[in-house]
């Protein structure tokens, strides 16, 4: 080893799932949503005067966080925005969690948490989940720097009512307390209305899966003014222009249309449905999803077989090959096109074995 190489960071990296590129290809593997963005993003795209790109954007995103302000009714200084949620999330990281105690988050969850944590040099400790994938809140009540949960949580999909994170937050008031609700709009009860009577509460949502514009990158965070200026503060000692014009406009442009946001969520609800009737028919158990992902496990076939059979059929779902979940497969809600291949699929395989 060269002497220089002895002062290089070291770390393992979140994986995030794989973005292959066939022409024939289902993608389920990465939670993305199957229909486009509200059509006023594709009009604003074509609009755009590119002269505004030779200027630096707004640091504050100003635009996009009015936008969000009014349909959210939300105060815009309650208000953070950031380069998709994993952005706001490693901000709120290093900002919120500076505590020498560990913070707290289930051993089952998003799976960069703990790269943060490591990256950030926070200290955590995980949190088993119980065997039916649920949280147990009693467990939230020791001394903690802090505590993040998903909820829905990833990637076992199930959704904890308002009272149980109110429960959580309400024992946990000398610590900052994030919810993750990246999956909330697919049928999972929103934290928002706790926001008034807690400060050290954060609530961070994203565009990246109901609003369709995964690609855009655009996260939030809405929490008290005290703690939302201390993020801003720590992003403006790092970066002052995260969000880029485009993302800007089109944010704030499709942020307008409430009906084309129902719309596309009530079909890939109506899908998730009518899928989960069909897997269980074929010998699958799952949680109850309320998001746009079934996690997924089968009576006789182990989940790493059915992935490879899928993969080679040019059907990407996700599998993660780690303790406790390794026979389980986390697949996306696509159209109900996508979804019928699939079924079909795994009916011919299953039916053959
Ligand atoms: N939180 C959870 C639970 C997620 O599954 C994801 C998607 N990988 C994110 C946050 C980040 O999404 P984005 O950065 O696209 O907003």
């Amino acid at each position: 080893m060269q002497n220089w190489e002895k002062n290089l960071r070291e770390i393992t990296p979140y994986v995030p799932g794989e973005q292959p590129d066939f022409p024939d290809m289902i993608k389920l593997n990465t939670n993305e949503n199957p229909y486009p963005p509200a059509p006023g993003v594709a009009a604003m795209l074509k609009e755009m005067k590119t002269e505004k790109l030779s200027l630096y954007p707004n640091p504050c995103a100003k635009l996009l966080v009015n936008e969000l302000s009014a349909q959210y009714k939300i105060a815009p200084e309650r208000i953070f925005v950031g380069v998709g949620s994993d952005d706001v999330l490693g901000m709120i990281f290093m900002t919120c969690f500076c505590s020498d105690k560990p913070i707290l988050f289930p051993d089952i969850t998003y799976s960069f948490y703990d790269v943060w944590a490591k990256l950030f040099r926070v200290p955590y400790e995980t949190v088993p989940l119980d065997k039916e994938f649920r949280i147990r809140k009693e467990d939230y009540r020791k001394e903690n720097g802090g505590i993040i949960l998903a909820n829905p949580n990833a990637p076992t999909s199930i959704a904890e009512g308002l009272d149980f994170i109110e429960d959580i937050v309400q024992r946990n008031q000398d610590s900052v307390v994030v919810v993750d609700e990246a999956y909330i709009d697919f049928g999972g009860e929103s934290a928002l209305p706790l926001l008034d009577k807690y400060e050290n509460l954060l609530v961070v949502q994203t565009f990246s899966k109901s609003r369709s514009m995964a690609g855009m990158r655009i996260g939030y965070a809405f929490g008290s003014e005290r703690v939302i200026s201390a993020i801003y503060a720590v992003r403006n000692s790092y970066n002052s222009y995260t969000m880029n014009y485009p993302s800007i406009m089109c944010g704030a442009e499709a942020l307008k249309d409430r009906e084309y946001f129902e719309e596309c969520i009530g079909k890939v609800v109506a899908t998730r449905e009518r899928v989960k009737r069909e897997l269980r028919e074929l010998g699958f158990s799952f949680p109850d999803s309320k998001t746009n992902f079934l996690f997924v496990t089968h009576e006789s076939v182990p989940a790493e077989e059915l992935f490879t059979m899928l993969r080679e059929h040019h059907i990407f779902v996700r599998y993660f090959k780690t303790p406790r979940i390794d026979n389980y497969l986390r697949i996306t809600i696509g159209t109900d096109t996508q979804m019928n291949r699939l079924l079909e699929v795994l009916k011919g395989y299953l039916g053959k074995r």
